[in-house]
């Protein structure tokens, strides 16, 4: 009889992290080793030399890839490095369709390094399943797509453009950090790959950089561990045993993202001098259903509209509790600017496009007590 699988919690717990054979040890050990002795030519006990593979990041490896619904994890220095390794799959006069609102650093990385090796990359509104279809060419190898967008959450319906992608011969990869394989499993709507910068939720703690890329065929292992080996952007052992520390928590962490998350967002959403709000558990919400359907909860990333650069300003000096600061998915609130910080880059021309005024505010909703969040809002929003 097939063993019935377990609960997320108690895999994020347990899976790849059966207590150390040696002490019985609850937790797997930091293994601060860069080789391993071997007993006689070619005789080892699975470990070679560090780069290669480490028992701590192996623990981890296997834990992210049982959370993902995945057959294969490869964790790396951060997130950026997962996605460079994600793009080795490829090669020169290969084409990747990707979300026109991704985050910044992807499509720097798109458009200032990868395209001088020839690859090609089409920006879409993924929101429409239609767009993909219509971008995808015979060279096209990987359709890349984030969901929900930052800041603007808009969302991609997962299933519809693997079904696209699997008709069409492509692979479907979700950056997936936004909302954790807690609230959103893409490979179970029919994703090849998922990627995450676990510098956000899956550490949880903001103590820590990096990134995973979870496959579901032989072949992304075999790939993604010779890059491992190859290019050497691994994820330290220590690193690693932070993540596996920060990941046990999840569940718990993301069920108090979600539910303070909701909270901050009708509570702008009922606020005068906010204009208007952009989070998918609004039922205002252009894509609310399709979030229900998609995702198990909203997750805690929102973003509003204060209607110009100076009203944002004088409300982002007064916030205490909250800390202006990139990064999100930490324990503590996070606040931002988009305009002038995660998507400075993309230039006026650029936000327009995506809909991002100067005005908005992004907010990566804490686990703090929710009404001292909501009360130093309200101070900063005095100040507008
Ligand atoms: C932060 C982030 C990345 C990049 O990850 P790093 O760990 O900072 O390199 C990629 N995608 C998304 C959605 C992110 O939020």
């Amino acid at each position: 009889m097939a063993e019935k699988k377990k609960g997320f919690s108690t895999r994020a717990i347990h899976d790849g992290q059966a207590s150390d054979p040696l002490t019985g040890a609850v937790n797997v050990p930091i293994y601060a080793s860069s080789t391993y002795v071997q007993e006689e030519i070619g005789k080892h006990k699975g470990y070679e030399y560090s780069r290669v593979s480490n028992p701590t990041r192996t623990a981890l490896e296997e834990n992210f890839a049982s959370l993902e619904s995945g057959t294969s994890a490869h964790v790396f220095a951060s997130g950026m490095a997962a996605i460079t390794a994600l793009c080795t799959m490829m090669k020169t006069g290969d084409h990747v369709v990707c979300s026109d609102n991704m985050y910044g650093g992807t499509t720097r990385l798109f458009n200032q390094v990868l395209v001088n090796y020839g690859l090609e990359f089409t920006y879409v509104d993924t929101s429409n399943a239609e767009n993909v279809e219509r971008a995808i060419r015979p060279s096209t190898k990987l359709v890349h797509i984030e969901t929900p967008t930052n800041p603007m959450m808009a969302l991609t319906d997962i299933r519809a453009v693997a079904e696209i992608c699997h008709r069409h011969g492509v692979e479907l990869s979700v950056d997936n950090t936004f909302m954790s394989p807690y609230f959103q499993r893409p490979i179970e709507l029919g994703a090849d790959l998922v990627m995450h910068s676990t510098t956000k939720f899956l550490n949880g703690h903001s103590d820590g950089l990096g990134g995973v890329l979870i496959g579901t065929k032989p072949q992304h292992a075999e790939t993604f561990a010779f890059v491992q080996k190859c290019t050497g952007a691994i994820l330290s052992p220590f690193e690693c045993w932070l993540l596996l520390r920060g990941v046990k928590t999840l569940a718990v962490r993301m069920r108090q993202h979600d539910a303070n998350g909701r909270k901050v967002a009708e509570w702008l959403d009922q606020h005068a001098k906010v204009k208007k709000v952009f989070y998918p558990g609004l039922p205002d919400h252009p894509q609310y259903e399709l979030a229900k359907r998609q995702m198990a909860g909203f997750g805690s990333m929102l973003s509003f509209d204060l209607g110009s650069l100076a009203a944002a300003n004088r409300m982002l000096k007064k916030v205490h509790i909250c800390a202006l600061a990139e990064s999100l998915g930490g324990v503590e609130t996070l606040i931002s600017h988009p305009a002038s910080m995660t998507h400075a880059a993309i230039g006026e021309e650029g936000r327009r496009k995506l809909g991002i005024t100067d005005g908005l505010v992004r907010i990566s909703v804490g686990i703090e007590d929710v009404e001292d969040i909501l009360a130093d809002l309200e101070q900063a929003l005095d100040a507008v």
